[in-house]
C-alpha cells in the first residue's frame, strides 16, 4: 500500500472557504456541530444527528436535497453552513482480477491510496491507510523509507471506505452478501500510533446505522507497539494482525526495528492478554516471505512453536519487490513447504494469493508506481508548454 506526495501542487489549488464536512465526524461531534452552526436547537440534536447519520452512512448521500424527511428549509439551511462532501478520486484503476485501487486527494499534497480486494464468492477487504507514511523503517516494506507526514484523522479514514462503496454501487449499506464485507488496516501507516482516529473511524464504520461492518470484521495490523495493544482490542473490539516476520530476535530486529523496543517475548505476553482472544476470534500472524532470511523449514517449525497456545492464523504473505529493495520473493517451491509445515500444525491455507499485481495493488508497490506515472504526466505537460 502506499501514498503519494506531491507538494508541489500544494500552491496551485486555492483554498476553498471551508464549510464543515459533517461526513467523517463522530455522532457525537455530529451534534455538537449542528448546534454550533446554529441550524439545530440543542434539545433536538441528538434527534437530528440520527437523522442525518442514516443519510450519510447509510444511504450514502451527498446532498442535503436528498433527506426528504427533513423539512426544506433545514435542508436549505444546512447547504448554507455546512457540507457533505468526498475526497476527490485522482485515479482508479481496476485489475483483470477485480482488484481496484484508488489514489484518493485528502488535501492539497496529502494523496492516499487504498485497495480494494476481492474474497471468494461477492466478499471482499477493503484495505485502508491510518498514515502518510510511517515512522518505523521495516527493512522490506516501502512505506518505511517515507518519513511520516502526519497521522490521518477519522474522517479521512472513514472517506476511504465511503469512496469505495460509491465506487462500488454499495448503497444504501446492504444488511447481507455485501462487495465490501471486510475492512483491514494493512495500508500504509502505523495504526497504532494513530489510535484516537483509528478508534473514532472504527466507531463510525461499525454504527449499525450506517456502514455497519461489524467490529469482527474489522482488523487492525500492527508492527508490535505493545503498550496500544490492550487499549486497541478495549476500545475497538477490532480483530488483531501481528506482523511478525521472524521468530527470533537477532533477525526481528533487522526486518522490524521496533522490535529493540518491545522483543518478541513481551509481544507474545502481550497478544495473550489481547481482550475478547478466543477460538472464534483468533490473532492473524502476518509472514513476509523473503528469499534465505526467514523462509526455512525450520523457521516455520520455530513459528509454530511461538504460537503455541494462542488462537491464530496465518498469512504467509509473498514478498513484493520494489526498487532498490534488498530483498527477493522465497521461490514458490519454498513458500509451499513452508505452508506444509504449518498445514501440519493445523493451521489451513495460509497462503495470501497476490492479486491485483497487474495495476500494481500489492503492498509496497504502489507509491513507486503512481509517482512514476505522474513524473511521466508531468514531462508530457512540460513538453507541450
Ligand atoms: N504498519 C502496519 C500495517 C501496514 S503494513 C504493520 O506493519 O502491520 C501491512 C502489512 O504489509 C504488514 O504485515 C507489512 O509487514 C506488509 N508489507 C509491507 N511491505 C511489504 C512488501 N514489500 N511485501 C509484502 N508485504 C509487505
Ligand atoms: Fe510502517 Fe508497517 Fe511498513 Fe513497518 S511494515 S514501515 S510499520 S507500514
Amino acid at each position: 500500500m502506499g501514498v503519494t506526495l506531491d507538494l508541489s501542487r500544494a500552491a496551485a489549488q486555492p483554498l476553498a472557504a471551508q464549510k464543515p464536512n459533517l461526513s467523517g465526524m463522530t455522532r457525537a461531534e455530529l451534534a455538537a456541530c449542528l448546534v454550533e452552526l446554529g441550524v439545530v436547537r440543542p434539545e433536538k440534536a441528538k434527534m437530528r444527528a440520527s437523522q442525518l447519520w442514516r443519510w450519510m452512512h447509510h444511504y450514502g448521500v451527498v446532498e442535503f436535497e436528498k433527506m426528504t424527511d427533513v423539512a426544506k428549509e433545514t435542508r436549505a439551511a444546512l447547504a448554507e453552513v455546512c457540507t457533505i462532501s468526498r475526497p476527490e478520486v485522482v485515479e482508479r484503476q481496476v485489475s483483470k482480477d477485480g482488484t481496484r485501487k484508488w489514489l484518493i486527494r485528502m488535501a492539497p499534497g496529502i494523496e492516499v491510496e487504498t485497495v480494494y480486494i476481492p474474497d471468494v464468492g461477492r466478499a471482499g477487504a477493503l484495505c485502508v491507510s491510518s498514515q502518510v507514511g510511517c515512522t518505523l523503517n521495516c527493512t522490506f516494506c516501502h512505506t518505511g523509507t517515507q518519513a511520516l507526514v502526519r497521522n490521518l484523522t477519522a474522517a479521512e479514514i472513514v472517506a476511504q471506505v465511503q469512496v469505495a462503496r460509491d465506487d462500488l454501487g454499495e448503497w444504501p449499506s446492504p444488511k447481507e452478501d455485501r462487495r465490501l464485507s471486510n475492512i483491514v488496516f494493512m495500508g500504509m501507516g502505523e495504526p497504532l500510533y494513530n489510535l484516537d482516529n483509528v478508534a473514532a473511524a472504527i466507531d463510525i464504520i461499525a454504527d449499525n446505522e450506517g456502514i455497519a461492518i461489524s467490529r469482527r470484521r474489522i482488523t487492525v495490523s500492527t508492527s508490535g507497539v505493545v503498550p496500544q495493544l490492550k487499549d486497541l482490542g478495549e476500545r475497538t473490539q477490532a480483530m488483531l494482525a501481528i506482523s511478525l516476520h521472524a521468530t527470533n530476535d537477532e533477525l526481528r530486529e533487522k526486518l522490524v526495528p521496533l522490535n529493540r523496543k518491545y522483543p518478541i517475548a513481551e509481544l507474545m505476553d502481550a497478544i495473550r492478554a489481547y481482550p475478547g482472544l478466543s477460538n472464534s476470534k483468533r490473532v492473524t500472524f502476518e509472514y513476509v516471505m523473503l528469499k534465505g532470511v526467514n523462509d526455512s523449514p525450520a523457521e516455520a517449525k520455530a513459528l509454530v512453536q511461538l504460537l503455541k497456545g494462542i488462537p491464530a492464523k496465518i498469512n504467509l504473505i509473498p514478498f513484493n519487490p520494489w526498487p532498490g529493495s534488498e530483498y527477493q520473493c522465497s521461490d514458490w517451491g519454498t513458500i509451499e513447504r513452508f505452508a506444509a509445515v504449518l498445514n501440519r500444525a493445523g493451521y489451513a491455507s495460509p497462503i495470501r494469493t497476490p492479486r491485483g499485481r497487474d495495476i500494481l495493488a500489492a503492498c509496497g508497490q504502489l507509491k513507486s508506481e503512481s509517482e512514476k506515472l505522474r513524473a511521466s504526466a508531468r514531462r508530457k505537460i512540460e513538453q507541450a508548454g
